[in-house]
Formats: C-alpha cells, sequence, structure tokens
C-alpha cells in the first residue's frame, strides 16, 4: 500500500493541530480529509472511509469515546487517538473500545509518521492474513502453532502461545491489560493482572535474550503492552 492511496481522516478541532497534521501527512504523500467536531467526522468517515482515523479525544460536541464506539459499528481500520497528557484514563477507556494506538500532544513529525506506517503496515498484514510473523529474530509460525528464535524453536505452553498469538495478531497496536485477559482467559478474568505479569515474564524469559530489557514484547506503562514490528 503506497502512501498515494491511503487516505487518512483528521478529527480535530484545535485548528493549529489540525493544520500540522494536514501539512505533514499531504507533504508524505497522503491524502488528508479533516473534521473540527465529532459529528463531522462520523459524516466524513462514512463518505471516504478512511484507511487511517487520527482522533481527538477532547471534542467540542461528541465525547472521543462516542466516536470509536460509533466508528467500530462498521469499520476496524485503526483509530489512533490525539491525547493530551491530562487524559491517561480515557487513553486506555480509548484503546479498551478499539482504538489501535495514541499520540501524546505535543507530538513531532517523526512520531506521527511512524505510527502512521504502523497502522497502515498492521491493514496490509491482517487483509493479507500472512500465516508468519517476523521480528528480528523472532519467527512465529501461525498455522504450525510453532515459534523459533534464530532459526531454533522455543517451546511454549498453551498458556504462553495464546497470549503470544494476540500479540501477533494485534502486532504494533497496544493491547490494554484489560484486552489482553479477555482474549487470553476470558471474560471473567479481566481484571487479574497478576496473571497477565507471571505470564509476559515467562514469554519474555523465553523470547527475549535479555527479559528486563525487552526488545520485542513493549511495556506501555499503565496500558498494556504491545509486540514492536520495526
Ligand atoms: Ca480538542
Amino acid at each position: 500500500m503506497t502512501n498515494r492511496e491511503s487516505t487518512i481522516l483528521v478529527i480535530e478541532d484545535e485548528a493549529p493541530i489540525r493544520h500540522f497534521i494536514q501539512t505533514t501527512l499531504s507533504g508524505a504523500g497522503y491524502r488528508v480529509v479533516d473534521a473540527e467536531s465529532g459529528k463531522e467526522g462520523l459524516t466524513q468517515a462514512m463518505a471516504w472511509n478512511p484507511d487511517v482515523v487520527l482522533l481527538d479525544l477532547g471534542l467540542p460536541d461528541i465525547d472521543g469515546l462516542e466516536v470509536i464506539r460509533r466508528l467500530r459499528e462498521w469499520t476496524s481500520r485503526p483509530i489512533i487517538v490525539l491525547t493530551a497528557r491530562s487524559q491517561e484514563h480515557d487513553k486506555v477507556a480509548a484503546l479498551d473500545l478499539g482504538a489501535d494506538d495514541y499520540l501524546t500532544k505535543p507530538f513531532g513529525i517523526e512520531e506521527l509518521l511512524a505510527r502512521m506506517r504502523v497502522a497502515l503496515r498492521r491493514t496490509a498484514r491482517t487483509e493479507a492474513g500472512e500465516p508468519h510473523f517476523q521480528i528480528g529474530d523472532l519467527r512465529v509460525d501461525l498455522e504450525k502453532r510453532q515459534v523459533f528464535i534464530a532459526g531454533k524453536e522455543v517451546h511454549l505452553s498453551p498458556t504462553e502461545y495464546k497470549l503470544l498469538g494476540v500479540l501477533v495478531r494485534y502486532a504494533g497496536k497496544v493491547i490494554t491489560h484489560r484486552q489482553l485477559l479477555k482474549e487470553v482467559w476470558g471474560p471473567l478474568h479481566a481484571e487479574e493482572a497478576q496473571y497477565l505479569r507471571v505470564y509476559m515474564r515467562q514469554l519474555r524469559g523465553k523470547l527475549e535474550e535479555n527479559p528486563a530489557r525487552p526488545r520485542y514484547l513493549l511495556t506501555e506503562i499503565g496500558v498494556g503492552y504491545r509486540l514492536r514490528v520495526d
């Protein structure tokens, strides 16, 4: 997927930030559509079916979280939320509702473009339905359910594999503790954060060269985890 074919919808009420994003993304070859309010954003989303939505959580009319809820009724395309430092709690709620990632204001050009590339690659990979995942020395064969480090097979317990499988399915995306717990252990265990800590430690012990400084299984402090993709 080249930049030129990708349409990005920016929903942001603050004009300077909207213009900054517009200029940066247009310069990088993306087609940019923008909206100043939640309602306008939802209309534009319906009209353009954008490849990525950049969504400010603090909008003048509808709450950003409500915008995510309504978008997720019909599209699974990546949503990246734009948050202020004071909106930590909303950030987690946004991810729980199905947002893919977040950018904390103020952010720079490089950070914005990098997040964009990750989001678009995830869509491309999901649509291609690739049976393998590879990053650095780590390779996961999703068909045979085998995991390799530098070509050598690593044996994982069923739960460890399930956890890694969820991370691979959403590779590049931040997944909240609650989402991981629900997907691996089921909805009744969504609050059992200690399960996750124990299994993540085991998984890192098997897959990371230095589990204390992970290269693949990254911690998003106070939010969840992310499997690196570049
Ligand atoms: Ca705002």
